[in-house]
C-alpha cells in the first residue's frame, strides 16, 4: 500500500559544515577521539583469528592507523555454526525488539560519531563531508530497515481465501545470511546490509573489505552493545579466500554483496556450482556511469555537478560520473569551465577541511588509476589534470582529478574506480546513438541528463535500463528511503538498498492455509 511505503519518517541531522562553529567543535571532537581499538574476526563475541597486522592509512602510506587479526577458512566455519545456532533465537525475537535494537544502533552510532569520522577518515581516506554523510547514511539505514521490518514484518499477510480455508503469508528470517561489503563506504554499506539482514530475522556472518577492518569491528561492537545477540552476528576479517570460503558454505541462506562486478561473478559461480539449497544473490556492482548533456543545459550548473559526481570522494563511488557526452556545439565550453572548477579542487589530507579529493584506498588502486591515465596521456588526450600534494603526503596513495577526451564511448570498457572523467561529443544529430552506445556497456547503475528538452531527458531515460536517473543535478549521494540505489546488468541484480523491496529478499516466505 503507497500510504505504508511512504510512512513519515526523517533521515538524520548532519553538521552544517559551513558553520565555523559546527565545524571546529567537530574537528575538535574528532581529534579528541581515541585511537581506534584493534580489529580482528569477532566470533561468539571473543576477537579471533591470525596474528595482528598493521593497518595503513592511506593519507601517508606510514601511518599504523590500528592492527587487525585475520580470519581464515577454518574461522569461517565457526562463524557459520555458531550464527547458524543463533538463528533460531533471533528468528524467534519479536520484530519489534529487532527493530529497537536497531534504533539502539542509530542512536549508540549517532552519540558515538566523531570516533567513526576518525577512523573513516584514517583508515579510509574520508574526507570530512565525506565522512559526516556517510555516518549519517549508516544512521539512516539502521532506522529505515527498523521501520521496514515493522511494515513488512510486523503482521502476517491475509490472503483471500475463496473455498473457506484461511490463508496466511507469513514472513521471516532465511537463515544465516553472508554480507560482504567494500571499502568505498566500510560503515554505511556494511551497516545498511548487516541491519536489512537481521531485520529480516536472519543471523549474519559479515566479512568486511580487507582494507577497512577497523571501522567493520567497531560497527559489530556497536550493534553487540545495541542489544544484537553475540551469537547472531558474526564477523570474520580477511581477503577474497575468506570471503570465498563463506559465500561457498553449504549453510550460508544467502548472500549480500557489494563490489566488484568481477567478485560477483566468482559469488555467483560458487553459488551455482554447489550441490546445496539455491539461495539469493542481492548484488550491487560496478557501473560505467554516463550523463548525457545537450546544448540546452545551464553550463555552471553541469560544470558543478559534473565535478562532484567525477571527483567528489577521489571518483571512489559505484554511482560517480565515468563518461560525459557533451553535444558538440557546447563542448569546448563545457571542457574549459570544468578544467577552470577542477583546477579549484584541493587534492590533499582529508582530515584538513579545505581539502576536497581525499587520496584513493591503497597503493594497487593507485597504480591501476595511474596506468591507465598514463596510456591515455601518450595518446595526447588528457585535457586536464590537478595537482599532487607533496612533503608529508607525497607517500600517500592519491590521484590528481583527470580529464581524458575519448574518440567514443567503445573506449572505455571498464569501470576506472578513481577520480578519472572521461570526456565524449555527440553531435545534434546523433542523440540514438549515443544512447545505444550508453546502452552497449551493459552497465546500469547511475544516468545523469542535463537537457532543458522534456523530450530529449524522456527518449534517454526510457531507452535505459539504469537503476538511479539524474535530470539537471548530480548523480551521487542517493538518500535512503528517497533515493532507494541499485542497478542492473553488469550493476547488480537489485533490490534497491534503502528502498521499500529490500527487505522482502532477505526473507523466506511461507503460506499457512488452514482448512477451518
Ligand atoms: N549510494 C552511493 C551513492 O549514491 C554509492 C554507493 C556505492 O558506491 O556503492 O553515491
Amino acid at each position: 500500500m503507497p500510504a505504508a511505503i511512504f510512512a513519515p519518517r526523517l533521515n538524520s541531522r548532519g553538521v552544517e559544515l559551513g558553520d565555523d562553529h559546527a565545524r571546529s567543535a567537530l574537528i575538535a571532537a574528532i581529534e579528541r577521539a581515541a585511537a581506534p581499538a584493534p580489529a580482528a574476526a569477532i566470533v561468539d563475541g571473543a576477537d579471533a583469528g591470525g596474528p595482528a597486522r598493521p593497518v595503513v592509512s592511506p593519507i601517508d602510506g606510514a601511518t599504523v592507523v590500528g592492527t587487525v587479526r585475520e580470519g581464515d577458512a577454518a574461522l569461517v566455519e565457526r562463524a557459520v555454526a555458531v550464527a547458524a545456532g543463533g538463528f533460531r533465537a533471533w528468528s524467534a525475537t519479536p520484530v519489534e525488539t529487532r527493530a529497537a535494537v536497531l534504533e539502539k544502533a542509530a542512536d549508540l552510532l549517532e552519540a558515538d560519531r566523531a570516533a567513526f569520522l576518525a577512523v573513516l577518515a584514517a583508515e579510509a581516506g574520508k574526507t570530512l563531508p565525506d565522512a559526516v554523510a556517510e555516518v549519517r547514511e549508516a544512521v539512516d539505514f539502521c532506522r529505515y530497515y527498523a521501520a521496514e521490518a515493522r511494515r513488512c514484518f510486523g503482521a502476517d499477510v491475509v490472503l483471500p481465501g475463496p473455498t473457506g480455508e484461511e490463508n496466511r503469508l507469513v514472513q521471516r528470517g532465511r537463515g544465516v545470511f553472508a554480507c560482504i561489503s567494500p571499502w568505498n563506504f566500510p560503515l554505511a554499506i556494511f551497516l545498511g546490509q548487516v541491519a536489512a539482514a537481521l531485520a529480516a530475522g536472519n543471523a549474519v556472518v559479515a566479512k568486511p573489505a580487507e582494507q577497512t577492518p577497523l571501522v567493520a569491528a567497531a560497527a559489530v561492537r556497536l550493534l553487540h552493545e545495541a542489544g544484537v545477540p553475540l551469537s547472531a552476528l558474526q564477523l570474520v576479517t580477511g581477503d577474497g579466500a575468506v570471503g570465498a570460503a563463506l559465500t561457498g558454505h553449504p549453510a550460508i541462506a544467502g548472500v549480500a554483496f557489494t563490489g566488484s562486478t568481477e567478485t560477483a561473478w566468482a559469488i555467483n559461480r560458487g553459488l551455482a556450482a554447489k550441490r546445496g539449497p539455491i539461495v539469493p544473490l542481492i548484488a550491487e556492482t560496478g557501473g560505467l556511469n554516463a550523463m548525457v548533456v545537450d546544448a540546452t543545459a545551464l553550463g555552471e550548473q553541469v560544470c558543478d555537478d559534473v565535478v562532484t559526481s567525477a571527483f567528489r570522494s577521489a571518483g571512489q563511488r559505484c554511482s560517480a560520473l565515468r563518461l560525459l557526452f557533451v553535444q558538440e556545439d557546447v563542448a569546448d565550453h563545457m571542457l574549459a569551465l570544468i578544467a577552470g572548477a577542477a583546477a579549484e579542487l584541493v587534492v590533499g589530507d582529508p582530515r584538513d577541511p579545505a581539502t576536497d579529493v581525499g587520496p584513493v584506498i591503497d597503493r594497487e588502486a593507485k597504480a591501476r588509476i595511474d596506468a591507465h591515465v598514463a596510456a591515455w596521456a601518450a595518446r595526447g588526450a588528457v585535457r586536464f589534470a590537478g595537482r599532487l600534494p607533496t612533503g608529508a603526503l607525497a607517500a600517500g596513495t592519491y590521484v590528481a582529478p583527470t580529464v581524458i577526451e575519448l574518440p567514443s564511448a567503445a573506449d572505455l570498457a571498464e569501470e576506472v574506480f578513481g577520480p578519472v572523467l572521461h570526456v565524449v561529443r555527440w553531435k545534434a544529430s546523433q542523440l540514438e546513438r549515443t544512447i545505444d552506445a550508453i546502452g552497449a556497456s551493459g552497465y546500469g547503475l547511475t544516468l545523469g541528463v542535463h537537457s532543458r528538452i522534456d523530450a530529449t531527458v524522456k527518449r534517454i531515460v526510457e531507452r535505459l535500463p539504469v537503476g538511479n536517473v539524474y535530470v539537471n543535478r548530480n548523480v551521487i549521494g542517493a538518500v535512503v528511503g528517497s533515493q532507494p540505489f541499485g542497478g542492473s546488468g553488469l550493476s547488480g541484480t537489485g533490490p534497491k538498498a534503502g528502498g521499500p523491496h529490500y527487505l522482502a529478499r532477505f526473507a523466506l516466505e511461507q503460506v499457512v492455509s488452514v482448512n477451518t
